[in-house]
């Protein structure tokens, strides 16, 4: 796995175009929150990427935010696809507002919004692929436990599709945890897109919703419910030389993660010398923003 960069140290020069083709809201008209699923078409002809790996976004800036562009990562959310000689990636942004907490005032996200207005037919900058932050086990029979709040059920998407589709031999238990604020965010989990029901009959995958019971912005996700039912078996799977924990989104969830964990543990102490020997092994990995 990648060490962890900074923005700055991605190669952006090597930019090219590529097409929007189709933009769709994937969550309801109801909810707070737009998602977009955004696909983009590149016709350079040795791009090539990979589920587990992002790319970048290179936003036009205006003056009075002192930059000429803006450089963003997006997880790749689905399976590749080529139409013809060109590649297909799709993306799922979340238009972001960013709070400012001194006077509470609400600001667009530069690169959310710039990519969450785009129309079929704009072209816009890209560079990658880059990184391969969640690599498939080598033991066909590993357990995977992967964490997604937000927008990072994306890569999950696309990792889960992967394995049922192109690993054969796989036998290995996933479980997927997926944290919201409210029911009506929980993407591919609804009711216009439930991309997981394909695995729902498989003996090893389950799926788990954790969402708030008082749905507002800044309130945690309640994982508590979901993973305490299953505290026994799920501190057993942490201790197993075979089990990979994943975990992607906002950073917050890192803290609210910890926090369930020591009560599963029984404290704080044993559950960060757990996660500590699953990081060392490289069987904990994180992507958050
Ligand atoms: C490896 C990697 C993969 C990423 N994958 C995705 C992805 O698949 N989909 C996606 O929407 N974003 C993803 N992001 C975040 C994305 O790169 C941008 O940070 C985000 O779109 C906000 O950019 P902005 O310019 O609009 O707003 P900014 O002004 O940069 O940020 C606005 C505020 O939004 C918060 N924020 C950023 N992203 C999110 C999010 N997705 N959900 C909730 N709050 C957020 C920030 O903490 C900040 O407070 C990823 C980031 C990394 C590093």
């Amino acid at each position: 796995m990648e060490s962890v960069k900074h923005l700055q140290d991605y190669d952006i020069d090597t930019r090219f175009p590529a097409t929007v083709i189709a933009s769709e809201r994937i969550t309801p008209e109801e909810s707070q929150e737009e998602v977009r699923e955004i696909v983009l078409e590149i016709s350079r002809p040795d791009f090539e990427y990979q589920v587990g790996q992002s790319i970048g976004v290179v936003a036009p800036g205006g003056e009075e935010f002192g930059a000429k562009s803006h450089f963003r990562l997006y997880s790749v959310a689905d399976l590749p696809e080529k139409k013809g000689k060109k590649q297909r990636i799709k993306i799922a942004v979340r238009r972001c507002f960013y709070v400012d907490e001194y006077s509470g005032e609400s600001y667009p996200g530069i690169a959310s919004n710039y990519l969450c207005d785009l129309k079929p037919g704009d072209e816009i900058q890209i560079a990658g692929p880059f990184g391969l932050v969640f690599e498939v086990p080598r033991e066909a029979n590993a357990n995977l436990i992967l964490i997604g709040s937000g927008t990072g059920i994306a890569p999950f998407r696309a990792f889960v599709k992967h394995i049922y589709h192109h690993v054969e031999d796989w036998h290995g238990r996933i479980w997927l945890f997926y944290g919201a604020r409210s029911g009506l965010e929980l993407l591919y989990m609804n009711r216009w897109k439930d991309d997981f029901t394909q695995y729902y009959d498989r003996e090893m995958f389950e799926a788990f919703r954790a969402v708030s019971p008082r749905p507002h912005w800044a309130d945690p996700i309640a994982w508590d419910r979901a993973m305490e039912e299953r505290s026994a078996e799920l501190w057993k799977l942490f201790g197993l030389s075979n089990t990979y924990v994943y975990v992607a989104g906002i950073d917050k969830m890192l803290v609210e993660l910890d926090q369930v964990f020591s009560k599963i543990a029984g404290s704080a102490e044993l559950w960060n010398r757990r996660k500590a020997e699953l990081r060392a092994g490289g069987r904990w990995v994180e992507l958050v923003y």
